[in-house]
């Protein structure tokens, strides 16, 4: 038996099969398209679904098809609210696959929700009551299990972890409010932190490394010059983790969780980033033992195999 998942991203939309061990066993990235004409989203998932089956070479199809969105679904997870990288809102994107695949279940959810029930099932979450995945990239995505179950939220919403306020009156976000997680602890803030210090002048090593082209920075360069001892980058990488440990803190102080895992691009900077992530995390924390703060173990495959996992998680709740 298989499942297969979709990570739907702003930039390419991944695609794996799913082996009941939770490895990913095929695959399959195509570019995203902005969605051209209703039903276009659909049609792709349609396509690769195929695409993958015969690359497989699966004569059986599979048990269930999950797709993971960056976005708010509906509390029936039939359909997209909104989400605005990806510029899709209020689409019924569940019942517009499940045309396609009419005798293959098909499930829809946000890809932090995906991620956590990933870690839930194989993951840093195993036999965790309770946990959150904080993941980090374009923007701050998160997922919370509580009572050993992925949280759903009172009101159907889930979580917004990445809109919680950190810095009142801070940088604006694309939400619209000011000062979200998201704004000081997504890889991006990185990147905006590390281009401001180049138009103030930072004549070191990120200028050295970008011939002094702001364009040219990405979040991995401001982690390899802090680890290279750079100046001007240890102090962007150092505010980065000061303003995480802040965010982590305050949901360890909300849930006391057993587990946070950080995922995302930024979290392959390992202990580089947990070592002074843990030591800022104690120095804030009301509690003297706290939350084991670990990298989330599915990568960049979190949203493929959490979306394939959906089907279990329904079964199981
Ligand atoms: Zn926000």
């Amino acid at each position: 038996m298989y499942r297969i998942g979709f990570d739907i991203g702003g930039t390419n939309v991944a695609a794996g099969i799913v082996d009941e061990s939770l490895a990913v066993t095929e695959r399959i990235t195509r570019r995203f398209e902005k969605q051209a004409y209703p039903g276009a989203l659909a049609e792709t998932v349609a396509e690769m679904t195929r695409m993958l089956c015969q690359q497989a070479g699966l004569s059986q199809p599979p048990a269930a098809i999950g797709v993971a969105v960056p976005g708010s679904i509906d509390p029936a997870a039939e359909r997209v609210l909104n989400a605005y990288n990806l510029g899709l809102h209020d689409v019924p994107l569940r019942a517009e696959v499940g045309a396609h695949f009419p005798q293959i279940p098909v499930f829809l959810a946000n890809d932090a929700d995906a991620a956590a029930l990933a870690e839930l099932y194989g993951g840093a979450f195993r036999d965790a009551k309770c946990a959150v995945l904080f993941t980090l990239g374009t923007g701050v995505g998160g997922g919370v299990i509580v009572g050993g179950k992925l949280w759903r939220g009172g009101m159907g919403h889930g979580v917004e972890l990445g809109h919680m306020a950190l810095d009142i009156g801070g940088a604006r976000c694309t939400c619209g409010m000011r000062g979200c997680i998201e704004t000081r602890c997504a890889a991006t803030a990185l990147i905006h932190a590390a281009r401001e210090a180049l138009a103030e002048g930072e004549r070191g090593l990120l200028f050295k490394k970008t011939d002094g082209d702001a364009a040219k920075v990405d979040a991995k360069l401001v982690v390899d010059c802090a680890r290279a001892g750079d100046a001007g980058a240890s102090a962007i990488f150092a505010r980065f983790v000061d303003a995480l440990g802040s965010a982590v803190v305050s949901v360890i102080h909300l849930l006391d969780p057993e587990v946070i895992a950080i995922g995302g691009g930024v979290s392959l900077a390992g202990e580089f980033l947990f070592a002074p992530l843990r030591e800022n995390v104690r120095e804030k924390c009301f509690f003297s033992e706290f939350a084991r703060i670990v990298p989330a173990r599915f990568g960049n495959d979190a949203g493929i195999v959490g979306a394939a996992m959906l089907e279990r998680d329904a079964k199981i709740n």
